[in-house]
């Protein structure tokens, strides 16, 4: 197939991607997997958290709530958002952490510090003794995920896009202006190619014979649990901040992960038995909740460059590629922001105005930036 631009990977990133260029351009979605979503997109915390993450992560996070609070018409027929908020607790030994979290507070993004009190009439199942202080973030709110990644395949087929599922790219070339992609038996051409493969997309660079970006996939942790007759459709989303262990309620049962952040190679990531027994044990010396089931449980990968920024941008070693990756654990909030800075560099040579004005600049998400290894 002969189009304007391939993109590699139908996550959440490569989607947002696919649909954002083809307002303008003919776009193929090249998926491995038969369904798109199957790997980190599908196994997030589905949290949007507007203080999380490095500056570059924070500011670009906060330009992303008008898109899923308003986002085009036809989009989704549901609110992509929901209002939680996120307590953050600790013991007097965690009072540098707490500050420096309470640091990040603004307009719009707010952190505020509330008694003890406060804290358990909040989230009830807390024990008070772990909770010298607490802090509460208004702003947190849950991600309707699914919704926000069929709004971008929706609009992207409605924009003439083609996504292809099983299709796995396996060969890449670069010949004259143009990349060709073997994908499930099928060559395909364009004159822009876009890696958004999650944690694969160094294995896909290198398919092309370029460099990568030392990119590391870590494994992380969740499972559910029923609330023992509680009902926490109300509570916020807790987290620890002395070990990064959090709680969120999650369709009518509790969602806990360990934060846990073990290096991986790409893969169909899988919870160890040693890190759930251990999450197990947490809730409950932190809750008063007894953990007689798991109802569920899996994990997922987190991929990360050096310094913790995303990788967006036109590969200085390879001309039209563009990398989408290295979103962390921050990809589903950061997916509509870094789809419009690919198609506005892609298009128009600099990024969306309001981007600009967040203090973004395209060097922070550049795949050569200093400091990024080329691996
Ligand atoms: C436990 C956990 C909690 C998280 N919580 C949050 C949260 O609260 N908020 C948040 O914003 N983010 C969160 N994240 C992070 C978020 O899930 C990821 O950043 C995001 O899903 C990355 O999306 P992606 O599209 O880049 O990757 P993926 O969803 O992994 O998609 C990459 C796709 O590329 C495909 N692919 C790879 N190689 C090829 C190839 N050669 N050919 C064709 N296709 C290929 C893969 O099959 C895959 O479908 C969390 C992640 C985890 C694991």
């Amino acid at each position: 197939m002969r189009v304007d631009a391939i993109v590699i990977g139908a996550g959440i990133s490569g989607a947002a991607a696919a649909y954002a260029l083809a307002e303008r351009r003919r776009v193929l979605l090249l998926e491995r997997e038969s369904r798109p979503g199957y790997h980190s997109t599908g196994r997030s915390a589905a949290l949007y958290t507007p203080n999380y993450g490095n500056a570059t992560v924070c500011a670009l996070v906060r330009t992303a709530r008008s898109f899923f609070e308003t986002p085009p018409p036809g989009f989704a027929d549901q609110p992509l958002l929901r209002p939680r908020g996120a307590l953050t607790f600790g013991g007097v030994e965690d009072a540098a952490k707490l500050d420096a979290l309470l640091a990040l507070s603004g307009p719009g993004h707010e952190i505020v510090e509330i008694s003890t009190r406060r804290a358990l009439d909040l989230a009830p199942i807390l024990r008070p003794e772990r909770i010298a202080r607490a802090l509460f973030e208004p702003a947190v709110a849950d991600m309707e995920v699914a919704a926000i990644h069929q709004g971008y395949l929706k609009g992207f087929r409605a924009r003439g896009g083609v996504l292809a599922t099983e299709a796995d790219a396996t060969r890449i070339e670069r010949h004259r202006s143009e990349w060709r992609v073997t994908a499930g038996g099928e060559e395909h051409v364009a004159p822009m190619l876009v890696n958004a493969a999650g944690a694969w997309a160094d294995e896909v660079a290198a398919l092309g014979g370029i460099p990568g970006v030392g990119l590391v996939p870590k494994r992380r942790t969740a499972l559910t649990i029923e609330t023992e007759g509680q009902d926490p459709r109300g509570w916020p989303a807790m987290d620890e901040i002395a070990n990064d262990h959090y709680l969120k309620p999650d369709a009518g049962r509790l969602m806990a992960s360990p934060g846990d952040a073990t290096p991986s190679p790409p893969c169909d990531a899988q919870p160890e038995e040693l890190d759930l027994a251990l999450l197990v044990d947490w809730i409950e010396r932190a809750t008063t909740l007894r953990v007689g089931r798991i109802a569920s449980r899996w994990a997922g990968l987190r991929s990360f460059v050096a310094d913790d920024s995303p990788v967006m941008g036109e590969d200085a070693a390879a001309p039209s590629f563009w990398w989408l990756a290295g979103q962390g654990g921050y990809g589903i909030m950061l997916s509509a922001p870094l789809a419009r800075c690919l198609a506005g560099l892609a298009e128009e040579g600099r990024l969306p105005p309001d981007i600009v004005a967040a203090g973004i600049r395209p060097e922070a998400l550049d795949p050569r930036r200093p400091g990024l290894p080329i691996a």
